[in-house]
């Protein structure tokens, strides 16, 4: 298949549905974790729950980095254009996040904070080129898709001798809060893994190994077209069955044992791993994160702005932190369409363009639960 119409094609996908429906065991239940946001978004988009057996089943998990990222990491960011008068610069869904004492980065834009909104480093860069007065801080997010693109900017910064530029990195690791979940005091029942797509094309099928080795669970990488999805539901069925567990890839178009070793080397070049890092949902997880290595750290806004670490309370009756563990639904979620809609969000959850609750609200509010 070549175009992107073919991968949502509804012959295919009924045949897949079927089969899905003829292999699945009905003496069991399939419970499997989709750990990207992108996937879950998918799934309630394209309405896949109503074409499988009740006994198959999604849990979602906590791959989306607007999602997971702790209410203290937004309360530093709004310190930095508060206190340090900096022009910050953030992708969209940063801004309706909200921090602690009511606040959020919207907020402070609109009691006057330079804020920006952009759409990728190379604003960034620019704004700081343009603005050689003004220090450009950079809130720098997510998992290992949008790492290489921060470190190419940070090489850029060097290269071009910026002294007003620096990144607030919170970039993180998937294979480390796949781990958490597999480690968790009182784990989730999980059966199966649909692997993460885009962080995949850059780290790589074999990432995931270790967990198909170490904690006996099948995983298959996905893409994010709703026949990826099926197909992956059908291969992780099949493993199940088959009692066995490793990794395959559905993905193949993007996606290779290896990754992008390019991407891969750049990275490793600008970064090091943090000894611990807070994740919302996850708590404190150890070797789960990145930060700038020595040779760049000028341009690491945290240490550049002293900046503390904000330990911060999830809003009251939020239930994001169980949801992003895949513990709850966001149905489960008191608030869940009555306080808290995507006009007026009560946790990241329902902001983010990937998070659970703002696809079941989108895409799922009205199903039968
Ligand atoms: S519905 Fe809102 S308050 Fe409830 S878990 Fe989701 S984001 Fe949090």
């Amino acid at each position: 298949m070549k175009y992107i119409d073919e991968f949502r094609e509804q012959s295919l996908a009924r045949h897949l549905a079927t089969a899905i429906e003829q292999e699945a065991d009905t003496h069991r239940i399939y419970r499997l974790m989709e750990f990207c946001g992108g996937h879950t978004h998918a799934i309630f988009r394209y309405g896949i729950p109503d074409l499988l057996p009740a006994n198959v089943e999604f849990v979602h998990g906590p791959g989306c980095p607007v999602c997971v990222l702790p209410i203290g990491r937004i309360d530093n960011a709004i310190e930095l254009v508060e206190q340090h008068d900096v022009i910050l610069c953030t992708y969209a869904d940063l801004l309706r996040v909200p921090a602690s004492r009511g606040k959020s980065l919207l907020k402070a834009k609109a009691s006057g904070c330079d804020i920006r909104m952009i759409y990728s480093t190379q604003d960034a860069l620019k704004i700081a080129r343009d603005n050689p007065e003004r220090e450009v801080v950079f809130f720098a997010i997510g998992f290992e898709t949008t790492t290489p693109p921060t470190a190419v900017a940070i090489l850029q910064a060097q290269t071009e001798k910026f002294n007003n530029f620096s990144v607030f990195c919170n970039h993180v690791l998937t294979p480390s809060a796949m781990q958490a979940i597999l480690d968790a005091p009182e784990p989730v029942a999980i059966d199966g893994f649909l692997g993460p797509s885009h962080v995949s094309t850059i780290i790589g099928s074999q990432a995931y190994e270790v967990f198909a080795d170490q904690y006996h669970k099948p995983i298959v990488i996905a893409g994010f077209e709703p026949l990826d999805v099926m197909q992956s539901t059908l291969m992780l069925i099949r493993q199940l069955n088959q009692q066995v567990h490793r990794v395959e890839n559905e993905y193949t178009r993007a996606v290779s044992r290896t990754g992008n070793l390019k991407a891969q080397k750049i990275m490793q070049a600008v970064f090091e791993v943090r000894d611990v890092f807070e994740w919302r949902g996850l708590g404190l997880i150890a070797k789960s994160a990145l930060k700038l290595n020595a040779t760049y750290a000028q341009f690491d806004a945290e240490l550049r702005f002293q900046l503390p670490a904000i330990k911060a309370n999830d809003v009251k009756g939020c239930e994001c932190p169980a949801i992003l563990r895949g513990a709850k639904r966001p149905v489960d979620c008191k608030l869940f369409g009555t306080v808290c809609t995507p006009e007026n969000p009560m946790g990241s959850c329902m902001v983010s363009s990937e998070g659970a609750c703002a696809a079941y609200w989108s895409y799922g509010r009205l199903r039968a639960q």
